[in-house]
């Protein structure tokens, strides 16, 4: 059997959530995945012993070339204020900011992962003029770039893979460290934006309960509602690259199947999205962000036809906390 590959887990700007997320893993749970895998969790800040300068003996030896390090992973934004000194966060016990941290150990990955979108592209963490100088691994915002650069490649010539979302689902991280580990992850995994195709190659909208409201645009006005959320209470879910009302949450949930619009938390600047997260910005009463591959002047033809054939029982229930008309039985022996 081959030596197990090592993973270090780091955290940066970002408020935890990527790692509570990854806790919710099942079947199997993210320490039975990791073994499985063949995966040896070198440290994580919320899930291993050592600490003080056992973390920094690690962290050493890895930058020293003493320890292989396999997979880099790091959860939340790099933070690179004030000045570009990284002094906002420093990396307690070693004197250093955790930014040069960051940039030593990826020079010694053979991959390096950003786990959620504040450390893929900047994420919350860099919303509201950004005071920390927040980024991502290799991206700012939409922009190459960030900590890393550009033109970064790991040492098996991989750029950073970027498991977006705020947070992630677990099994996107699972499944991305466990196809790393069988030898199974090259480039041609990754989306344009560096996001894993395993989910990115999907859209929230699919599989996502209210399509046939949808459809006939008959459309939720309050929260509550249980009609499509697109028009008028701020979901993108047909922008949205993730597969969350296929894969679930949990076992069972989404954010759309809670009853929230999707936010389009998978992609950079989801954070600022110039208007409120819960109302379309719409231009003449048309919305102004329209799905995938969708000419506009189709997509309004489109909806105005559909609207004006919406049955009876969507227009109702899209406007109701429960179901108040069922759909009619059709009887094969109809008379
Ligand atoms: S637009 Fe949003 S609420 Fe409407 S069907 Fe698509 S994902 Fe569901
Ligand atoms: S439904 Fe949208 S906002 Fe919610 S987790 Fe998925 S991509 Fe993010």
């Amino acid at each position: 059997m081959s030596d197990p590959l090592n993973l270090l887990w780091l955290q940066s700007g970002g408020c935890g959530g990527c790692t509570m997320s990854l806790l919710n893993a099942e079947s199997p749970d993210v320490l039975g995945c990791l073994d499985m895998a063949g995966i040896n969790l070198l440290w994580h800040p919320s899930l291993s012993l050592e600490t003080g300068l056992q973390v920094t003996n690690i962290l050493n030896d890895i930058a020293a070339g003493k320890i292989k390090l396999d997979i880099l992973c790091l959860e939340g934004s790099v933070i690179r204020g004030p000045n570009n000194t990284g002094k906002f966060h420093m990396l307690a016990g070693t004197g250093e900011p955790m930014m040069h941290w960051v940039e030593r150990l990826s020079a010694q990955a053979e991959y390096v992962v950003a786990v959620g979108t504040c450390a893929a592209y900047g994420g919350i963490t860099a919303a509201g003029g950004n005071p920390s100088d927040a980024c991502g691994m290799q991206y700012d915002g939409e922009k190459k770039g960030g900590l890393l650069g550009a033109d970064f490649r790991s040492k098996v010539n991989m750029p950073v893979v970027n498991i977006a979302g705020c947070p992630t689902h677990p099994n996107w991280v699972t499944d991305t460290l466990a196809e790393i580990a069988l030898g199974d992850f090259s480039e041609a995994n990754m989306d344009s934006l560096g996001r894993p195709r395993s989910y990115a190659d999907q859209l929230v909208h699919h599989g996502c309960t209210r399509n046939e409201f949808y459809e006939f645009k008959a459309s939720a006005e309050k929260p509550s509602d249980l009609g499509c959320m697109m028009e008028h209470m701020g979901c993108v879910g047909t922008q949205a690259h993730a597969d969350c009302n296929t894969r679930l949450w949990n076992g069972e949930g989404s954010c759309i199947r809670g009853g929230y619009a999707c936010i389009n938390c998978t992609a950079p600047g989801f954070e600022e999205p110039g208007h409120n997260f819960t109302q379309t910005p719409k231009i003449a009463g048309i919305p102004v962000g329209l799905p995938t591959d969708m000419p506009k002047a189709w997509f309004v033809a489109l909806a105005s036809l559909s609207k004006a054939a919406t049955p009876e029982r969507l227009k109702k229930n899209a406007v109701a906390d429960h179901i108040e008309v069922a759909p009619s039985i059709h009887l094969k022996n109809k008379r």
